[in-house]
């Protein structure tokens, strides 16, 4: 058994044993109903989080207000949250304040939708008010309750929507979806690393063009941050999200995403700032837009002019752009075979392959430590990658010296 999962059942075991309720709830229960692997395992409780705490020594509150308690168990960290309703959402994003029952049907009808509200008992017994077993099979994804006030309530839920049918290939209950329509605009109350949480999870999902036709039909899309603020049109853009390419990989999908709105390598990092994206994700997205534009150009690239982007920039961003490519244009102009030898043939992917150092070529040459150091050696190792020379000491020193007097 999963190691969470079991760690998660000894947790219950304990709350029982000591006269509380205690079940599996939520995407778990979903996930494992689905045979999928769940991201986590929660565990909702009758037990207020002072009596959780009072149970297991290793704990500690993470959202107390939330009725949260952290658990450590073996190795492993276990959510235990106290069943609760939630109180009044003034902003359209947050409950005032949240108030522990304990009744597991009240804590259920909080939830989103029929399929995230679900629970299981140690036995495996499923706690099903809401019909989410039948909407699971059924591939439908229904607000719990009433969707209109439940989409009011937070509007977070109608892009979580999104990301479920992007995620289970599910449609949307037809109520669910007028529901969406008439509270589309509330979305603009929601800050954007709670919208792009979703978002990193559509497209990194298998099939993120239903995730975004729900977005476009709804308008949705239409009144999310930051994109109300991009100049785009709206056919094209959503012409190409929905014809979002299911190889590549997140990043390559975050790319296509930028493409659509014709974001150019220029403006990708002030784009992918407004995005809040990581600095890494960025300079990835970065360079596989380069590479992509100077792809476009070449349209058939031969081993010259692959082998140095190869180089340059790494295998995980020339297999994004290859994706890219092949769905932009339906043709790449080289054969994936091709790219993968041209990859391993290389006797040297990185300076650091050669078998000289820095300092060794500092020492023949007889010139102070400069750029011309790595400027030298990364001139070596694209002449070594192309088998031009031999990947050898004295011969890289050699051609080396030659190399650095270019260099003032
Ligand atoms: P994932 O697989 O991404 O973890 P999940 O369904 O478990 O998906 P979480 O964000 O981990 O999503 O939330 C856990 C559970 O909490 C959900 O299954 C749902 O029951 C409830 N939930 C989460 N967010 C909301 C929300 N905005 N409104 C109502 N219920 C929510
Ligand atoms: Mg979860």
């Amino acid at each position: 058994m999963d190691p969470r999962r079991k760690a998660a059942h000894e947790v219950i075991q304990m709350l029982n044993e000591s006269g509380y309720e205690a079940y599996l709830v939520g995407g778990c229960v979903r996930d494992l109903l689905l045979d999928r692997i769940p991201n986590d395992y929660d565990i909702a409780t009758s037990a207020t989080p002072t009596e959780v705490q009072k149970l297991f020594s290793r704990s500690f509150a993470t959202g107390i207000e939330h009725g949260t308690v952290t658990v450590l168990w073996d190795q492993e960290i276990v959510e235990v949250t106290t069943f609760r309703t939630e109180g009044f959402y003034e902003d359209h994003r947050r409950p005032s304040g949240v108030q522990f029952v304990r009744s597991l049907r009240d804590d259920l009808q909080r939830r989103d939708f029929t399929i995230n509200a679900m629970a299981m008992d140690l036995d495996g017994n499923l706690y099903d008010y809401f019909d989410g077993h039948a909407d699971l099979e059924s591939g439908i994804i229904r607000a719990v309750g009433t969707a209109k006030e439940r989409f009011q309530e937070d509007a977070l839920r109608m892009i979580r929507a999104a990301r479920f049918s992007a995620q289970f290939s599910f449609s949307i209950d037809p109520l669910t979806q007028e529901a969406m329509v008439c509270c589309k605009q509330d979305v603009k109350y929601l800050s954007v690393e709670r919208i792009m949480t979703e978002m990193d999870k559509i497209l990194g999902s298998p099939t993120p063009h239903m995730g975004f036709q729900v977005l476009l039909q709804t308008e949705l899309f239409h009144h999310m941050p930051p994109f109300t603020g991009w100049q785009w049109d709206q056919e094209r853009v959503g012409e190409r999200l929905t014809h979002i390419p299911s190889n590549c990989q997140r990043a390559g999908k975050w790319v296509w995403f930028l493409l659509a709105f014709s974001t150019t390598a220029d403006s990708v990092e002030s784009r992918t700032r407004e995005c809040k994206s990581s600095k890494k994700d960025s300079q990835l997205f970065q360079s596989i837009m380069e590479i992509q534009a100077e792809w476009t150009e070449v349209k058939e690239p031969d081993e010259k002019w692959m082998k140095p982007i190869l180089l340059r920039y790494g295998w995980e961003p020339v297999v994004e752009s290859y994706c890219i490519q092949q769905a932009l244009y339906n043709e790449t102009g080289c054969k994936w075979e091709q790219l993968r030898d041209w990859w391993e043939e290389m006797p040297v992917r990185k300076v650091t392959d050669l078998s000289i150092q820095g300092n060794e070529l500092i020492s023949v040459v007889g010139k102070k430590p400069g750029p011309w150091v790595k400027g030298t050696l990364s001139e070596l190792c694209q002449s070594v990658a192309l088998g031009e020379i031999p990947n050898q000491k004295e011969i890289l020193l050699k051609v080396g010296g030659q190399i650095a007097t270019k260099y003032s």
